[in-house]
């Protein structure tokens, strides 16, 4: 008789046997500054534009594969051509499918954990060997000269800047150094940057540097984390590489038409982004205060902060604050660290005083 067993673990293609579904631990919280969201409203100009280019979307076409409307207004955005740019389901598809591309079997992708835990879950969906540099214990500064080394016929090295979750800045000269003395395709994840200081992109080097891929999303500062659109700026040829292997409508209608709105709107959304800047400012000063709480600088929407009982402070704040936190405390290299995301102000304080509370009481 025929086995009826569905044994799925055997079935599954080799690579992806240990995979279990993602789990955001989201619990509803009255403030979530768990997932690096930009928690303020829409100003209401923004949201008005949205609307109008959501209201007038019909539904029945297919989307443009390459969104190209959209891409033309991200290309200005950047001083670049519509070929340089490529949007993607979020910045994690694009993330994905440079791995399904220049990845797989025999290639390796060079890391600086602790950092973004999609890249080495997508790396190992694509049989791509992880190569680990990791980041110093104390400041999570990256040793250039171990990264060098490591991406020595390494097929991509990935690096994130500001990084998430340690929120420090890529230095240019290791990027520099990186571009200069291997041969790698080298992704750098600027999600966060538009938090960082002026000058901090390495936008405008694409032009001049063919392996050289920058990461872009509308998910932290224009607020579109539930419209899903992310992009690239690289390579005419990379573009092609990662136009030929996506899957042709992951950017929906409703997806391009609230996010051509969004960054024609970009100049409105600024003040909220000096907002945020503002705040984190105010919440790492805040967490400075507290005893036993020890902080990084970020120049990102998040503080990584380390804690004492770092996962039943986040509980307690989860379930006696309805304030809902992001637990690293059981990563490698992120001993006792919790990372908030900096929101509102009004969020921000909620925080602060619940924090002041448990961290008093778990000493
Ligand atoms: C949030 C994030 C992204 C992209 O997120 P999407 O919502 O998929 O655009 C990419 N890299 C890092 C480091 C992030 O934190």
């Amino acid at each position: 008789m025929a086995e009826k067993n569905l044994d799925v673990a055997a079935r599954l293609r080799r690579a992806l046997a240990c995979f279990e579904p993602y789990d955001p631990a989201f619990t509803p919280c009255r403030v979530n500054l768990s997932a690096n969201e930009n928690t303020h409203p829409l100003p209401v100009g923004v949201r008005a534009a949205i609307d109008a280019a959501l209201l007038a979307t019909p539904l029945n076409r297919y989307p443009d594969p390459m969104a190209n409307e959209l891409r033309d207004e991200l290309a200005a955005r950047h001083g670049l051509s519509r070929d340089r740019v490529c949007v993607g389901n979020g910045g994690d598809e694009l993330l994905f499918n440079l791995l399904f591309a220049f990845g797989g079997p025999g290639r390796a992708l060079v890391t600086c954990p602790p950092d973004f835990s999609e890249y080495a879950n997508f790396a190992a969906m694509c049989e791509t060997e992880v190569r680990a540099v990791w980041r110093d214990a104390e400041d999570f500064s990256v040793d250039a000269d171990a990264l060098v080394a490591a991406a020595a016929g390494a097929a991509l090295v990935f690096l994130t800047s500001p990084n998430n979750p340690t929120g420090d800045l890529l230095p240019h000269d290791t990027l520099r150094r990186v571009l200069d003395e291997t041969d790698a395709l080298v992704l750098v994840d600027e999600a966060y940057v538009e938090f960082a200081p002026e000058g901090s992109s390495v936008a405008d080097w694409v032009a001049s540097e063919p392996r050289l891929v920058v990461l872009r999303t509308l998910s932290k500062a224009f607020g579109l984390a539930g419209a899903r659109v992310g992009y690239v700026l690289a390579d005419p040829a990379v573009v092609d590489a990662l136009a030929a292997v996506r899957q042709i409508y992951s950017v929906d209608v409703l997806a391009q038409a609230a996010g051509l709105a969004a960054v024609r709107c970009r100049d409105q959304l600024a003040p909220v982004v000096a907002d945020i800047v503002a705040e984190r400012a105010r919440l790492a000063a805040g967490l400075a205060a507290l005893p036993g709480v020890r902080t990084w600088p970020s120049e990102a929407n998040f503080v990584l902060v380390r804690v004492p009982r770092a996962a039943e402070v986040r509980r307690r704040l989860r379930d006696e604050h309805s304030v809902l936190v992001r637990d690293f405390s059981a990563a490698p290299g992120l001993d006792g660290c919790l990372r908030l995301s900096v929101g509102t102000r009004e969020e921000n304080d909620t925080l602060l005083d619940a924090l002041a509370t448990l961290v008093r009481e778990e000493q």
